[in-house]
């Protein structure tokens, strides 16, 4: 039986930084993704939005791993060839309530140290953004665009580089931790050994939490929906443009992105679906998805657009309920060499180097 230091259970953005975190600075790094590549699901189905900070609880995990992983996110994607430009955007506001709620954005951004937070006019808004209706606007300097699967596929190949093997078609089915060991059974990877064992299984981090007894949390699938805008149409938007933030918490909003390539992407709305690989079933009809970004985007019309694709975030708050959520990094109760992370939502691209960082001490210190 292979015997690992640790063994990383799921090769999303979060799996890989990890490894490529530890990599180099422990032998035996494991890393178990069910699928055939690292990346194929929640990680390379978003914005790729490097987010700055502003929306979070101050003091919340999301908001220290959102401001400081912008920063690293940067960094590593300069230094490792991911795709990326520091973009900027607005969050426009459309109201008199909208107004104040970018009033509120800017003080909470502030109070989380996102830096060059500006409240700017309808008049700045148009010499950047001259199709884009609104009354008033908070330019966020920070914020930009990266290929968010060259994102995971870099940190693999960084966590590669320094000897972690990263095996693929290999779904964790079954665990034994008891013992100075946790056992695993996973897939192609066969029978494994390890000191600690981190999950970050995504959607399905609920699930096995539940291997070792611990069912305090259940993740609820919320599906994102996107639609290109016909080519024609594209020039309407110069980078990122965003409504004011769904009050309810669910979403940031259907934005407007030019993307990389130069194709005008609209999206993502909030859906609640009740199956974990349920991505195009029953999608938003075109008219209401067109609705939602007209009152950004006068010009836009239904039969300007063409279904993308979709993502699910892995919520902690079931449908119906409102309020903030935030991530869970957690020993095991029970299993104190197991550590779980659950509900990476977003901002859980951006956040990924920070959450790596943490834990990589967490993982440290139970090998001590
Ligand atoms: C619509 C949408 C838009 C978003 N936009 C942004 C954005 O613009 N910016 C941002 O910062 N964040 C964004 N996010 C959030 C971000 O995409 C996620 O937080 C992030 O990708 C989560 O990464 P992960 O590694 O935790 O999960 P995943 O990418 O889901 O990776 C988990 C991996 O675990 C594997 N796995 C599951 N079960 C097992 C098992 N039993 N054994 C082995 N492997 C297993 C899965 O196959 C998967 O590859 C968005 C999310 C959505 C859905």
């Amino acid at each position: 039986m292979e015997r690992a230091n640790v063994i990383i259970v799921g090769g999303g953005v979060v799996g890989c930084a990890i490894a490529a975190e530890l990599a180099p600075r422990l032998a035996d790094v494991f890393l178990l993704e069910a699928l055939p590549r690292v990346g194929m699901v929640t990680s390379s189905r978003n914005s790729g939005v490097i987010h700055s900070g502003i929306y979070y609880a101050p003091g919340s995990l999301k908001a220290r791993c959102c401001v400081d992983g912008n920063r690293l996110t940067y960094e590593f994607c300069a230094a490792h060839d991911v795709p990326h430009k520091r973009t900027g955007k607005f969050i426009v506001a459309t109201s008199a309530a909208e107004e104040e709620q970018l009033h509120a954005l800017v003080a909470r951004g502030r109070e989380n140290g996102v830096a060059g937070l500006e409240l700017v006019t309808a008049a700045t808004l148009h010499q950047h953004e001259p199709h884009v209706a609104g009354r008033a606007a908070l330019r966020v300097p920070s914020t930009g665009l990266l290929v968010s699967e060259d994102l995971v596929k870099a940190y693999a190949a960084a966590a590669r580089r320094h000897g972690a093997y990263l095996a693929t078609d290999a779904r964790l089915e079954h665990v034994d931790p008891a013992g100075d060991f946790v056992r695993v059974r996973a897939g192609q990877a066969g029978e494994l050994e390890a000191r600690v064992l981190v999950n970050a299984a995504g959607l399905h981090a609920d699930e096995i939490a539940a291997l070792f007894g611990f069912t305090r949390y259940k993740i609820h699938p919320c599906r994102g929906e996107y639609w290109e805008v016909a080519p024609a149409k594209a020039h309407l938007v110069n980078a990122l443009v965003y409504p004011t933030p769904d009050p309810t918490g669910l979403s940031l909003g259907v934005h407007l992105t030019k993307t990389l390539w130069g194709t005008l992407l609209l999206g993502p709305n909030a859906r609640y679906v009740t199956d974990k690989n349920d991505y195009e079933r029953d999608l938003e009809p075109r008219e209401s998805f067109c609705a939602r970004a007209h009152k950004l985007l006068p010009q836009l019309r239904p039969e300007d657009l063409r279904p993308a694709f979709s993502g699910l975030r892995a919520k902690l708050t079931p449908p119906g309920k409102h309020g903030p959520e935030d991530f869970i990094v957690t020993r095991d109760p029970t299993y104190p060499r197991v550590i779980h992370l659950i509900g990476i939502d977003s901002p859980g691209l951006t956040s990924a180097p920070t959450l790596a960082r943490h834990v990589a001490k967490l993982v440290l210190e139970t090998l001590v």
